[in-house]
């Protein structure tokens, strides 16, 4: 049910990407892609999948790694990766840490937006409990022509929603979501709390032009608020 827009309301809509932010997916994804290149003959550890594929497609992925063993990966191949994740994700996926206090804490309406299939996301909010609290409202890039990022995700979602783009905030942890946010007019927070970031992740985050970057979800609502008593606000400021 569509919230009453209230003047003092900060922002008409939270948008949440899913992997790396309200889940900490991406070691477990990195692992089962990893997994599986090496079972058909690519030798490759989860490290190096991170550092070359994170953020982009498996498509993309799948035709380097071809290009690269001059034969091609089974026609299933992606449908064999997605196994051994909802296979991890069983037995492993936890929530990101904080998120269900931080939730608790806003009161805007809020929705999902990732870039991922839509039972790679009802496996993951399913799995940490999280379904019910975004359901209906849970967008995958699938239902847009341009994936992150480009700002179609995004825009879809908004339109969704009723929202305008510039009433809405984006929570990100990509520099692809970030980017994705900024093309479509939207302000973005980075969040680097998730177990895959590096050291200055962060800093990456603000450069691509999130406008605060932090790395514990107890922040996040804070931050809402702050945020929104800034009309304007724009790159330069931290909530380290
Ligand atoms: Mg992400």
């Amino acid at each position: 049910m569509k919230k009453t827009r209230r003047d003092k309301d900060p922002f008409d809509l939270v948008i949440f990407d899913c992997d790396g932010v309200l889940v900490d997916s991406e070691v477990i994804s990195c692992a089962a892609h990893a997994e599986t290149l090496t079972r058909h003959g690519y030798k490759i550890t989860a490290d190096q999948v991170f550092d070359r594929f994170l953020g982009r497609s498996m498509r993309q992925a799948s035709l380097e790694v071809e290009a690269e063993m001059g034969r091609s990966l089974p026609d299933d191949f992606h449908a064999q990766v997605y196994a051994e994740i909802f296979r991890l994700f069983a037995v492993s996926l936890q929530a990101t840490p904080h998120v269900d206090e931080a939730l608790a804490a806003i009161a805007l309406p809020v929705c999902v937006a990732s870039s991922g299939p839509p039972e790679k996301i009802s496996a993951s909010l399913n799995r940490v409990g999280l379904w019910d609290r975004f359901a209906p409202h849970i967008f995958s890039a699938v239902q847009v022509r341009n994936g992150k990022p480009a700002p179609d995700l995004f825009l879809f979602a908004a339109a969704q929603m009723q929202a305008a783009p510039a009433r809405c905030l984006v929570i990100e942890d990509s520099l692809a979501g970030i980017a994705a946010a900024v093309a479509a007019g939207m302000p973005v927070l980075g969040f680097y709390g998730g177990s895959h970031c590096r050291p200055g992740h962060g800093d990456r985050l603000r450069a691509a032009g999130a406008v605060a970057v932090f790395a514990d979800m107890r922040q996040l609502p804070d931050l809402i608020a702050r945020i929104g008593q800034k009309p304007g606000f724009v790159a330069g400021f931290s909530a380290l």
